[in-house]
């Protein structure tokens, strides 16, 4: 897609440290990574998120952040991962091209886990919720 940042690091047209590619992938370094080896694995078709994502280019971002977590992990040795996506600008999703962060973890990093980062002030709402009718909201939907 025109003006699309990462069509173009899947075109080539913009320089990334590839780390990995096959016909339906780019796996890059982060720009500004959050750890050693911080990488982004994205489809070469433009997609905005998980939801406009065809299902072929799906399994292959996930094959490939199967591929890279495994190679990130003999060669840096960290000793474990987060690996996640931005959805949408509240989530902090910055570049709207599908793109999955695999992020090293090392011991005595300071981070925190996935729970850490969604810290709602809405939280005292739904807390108080009933599971059962969030989950039959979820379940009535076709
Ligand atoms: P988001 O916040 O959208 O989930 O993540 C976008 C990521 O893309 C950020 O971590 C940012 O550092 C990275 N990024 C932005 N521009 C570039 C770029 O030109 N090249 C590379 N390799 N990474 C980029
Ligand atoms: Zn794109």
């Amino acid at each position: 897609m025109a003006d699309c940042l990462f069509c173009k690091i899947a075109n080539k047209e913009i320089f990334s440290y590839i780390v990995y590619e096959n016909e339906k992938v780019l796996c890059f370094l982060d720009i500004l990574p959050l750890a050693r080896g911080h990488l982004l694995v994205i489809p070469k078709n433009h997609a905005e998120n998980i939801l406009h994502l065809k299902e072929e280019d799906l399994t292959a971002v996930f094959k490939a952040a199967k591929t890279m977590t495994k190679k990130l992990f003999k060669a840096l040795k960290p000793d474990g991962f987060t690996i996640g996506i931005n959805h949408g600008k509240i989530s902090g999703q910055t570049i709207d091209h599908f793109h999955l962060h695999i992020i090293p973890r090392f011991k005595g990093d300071g981070g925190g886990s996935i729970h850490s980062v969604v810290k709602s002030s809405l939280a005292k709402n739904f807390l108080t919720e009933e599971l059962e009718s969030v989950r039959v909201k979820i379940i009535k939907v076709k």
